[in-house]
């Protein structure tokens, strides 16, 4: 496989760690750029690692104007952009009688407006190129809208029209536009449930144990590959059978 060069944001969280390995070591000709936020530990470690594949930036999802300084320093120095994972979330729970305005904004920007923004930055890149592949980390709080996750769920709903919409316009250009739905995967979040939360949370999930972030990435990766070129528009669950 020739060179892709790929950014994902969130990169210094749990899935965006397992996605930016999985694309490191499909093919050491991968180059993954590692969009960060508040927190980079943990990328910057694994551009450490990596110093030849991957390389970490800063990139707040909400803002337009980092996303396109982001995208002309990839092409600067690439002259291309392959691969865009729209992976950058957050949630703020509660139920909407008390939800504050704050919150639904923040959860609505950092989760739907970033698409927006991320998919408008690579989309001139990408046509020129007649080639590229967007996949939006949505979540199954997209079809399976939970109580006290109003803001997340519409969010997220929003992600997956969004991506049916757009790889309508661009199919013909060669472009893919894909969202994935992950149920419960073992991440931070999952681990800061109590012991309850969690027996209450496996019982709804048929395949009796949680995700794994590499169960995701591998989703993802397949996505992004070349013999996915005839999926798009699709909304891939990895739930392990919860719906
Ligand atoms: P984490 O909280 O570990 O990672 C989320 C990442 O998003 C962090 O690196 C965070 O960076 C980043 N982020 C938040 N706000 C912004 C912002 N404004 N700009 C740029 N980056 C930002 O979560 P996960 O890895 O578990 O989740 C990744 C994605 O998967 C999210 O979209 C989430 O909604 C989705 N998902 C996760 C599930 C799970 O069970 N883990 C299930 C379903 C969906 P920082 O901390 O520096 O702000």
């Amino acid at each position: 496989m020739s060179r892709r060069v790929v950014l994902i944001t969130g990169a210094n969280g749990g899935l965006g760690q397992a996605i930016a390995r999985s694309f490191i070591s499909e093919s050491a000709e991968n180059f993954v750029w590692l969009g960060v936020n508040r927190n980079r530990e943990r990328a910057d470690a694994l551009a450490k690692e990596f110093s030849q594949q991957c390389r970490c930036t800063s990139l707040d999802v909400r803002d337009a104007k980092a996303w396109s300084n982001v995208v002309r320093e990839i092409v600067a120095e690439h002259r291309r952009l392959d691969v865009l994972v729209n992976n950058a979330g957050s949630h703020q729970d509660a139920l909407l009688a008390n939800m504050s305005i704050e919150a639904w904004r923040e959860v609505l920007s950092t989760n739907l407006d970033s698409v927006f923004h991320g998919c408008q930055a690579v989309l001139p890149t990408m046509i020129s190129q007649r080639s590229g592949r967007i996949i939006n980390i949505a979540s199954l709080s997209a079809l399976l809208a939970p109580p006290g996750q109003t803001n997340y769920a519409a969010a997220k709903a929003g992600v997956v029209a969004l991506t049916e919409s757009l790889a309508k316009e661009v199919a013909r250009i060669g472009i893919t536009v894909n969202a994935v739905c992950p149920g419960y995967i073992d991440t931070e979040a999952v681990a800061g449930m109590s012991d309850e939360e969690r027996k209450a949370a496996l019982s709804r999930v048929p395949a009796r144990r949680f995700g794994k972030p590499e169960e995701v990435a591998a989703a993802v990766r397949f996505l992004a590959c070349p013999d996915a070129a005839y999926v798009t528009g699709s909304a891939l669950k990895i739930d392990g059978g919860v719906l």
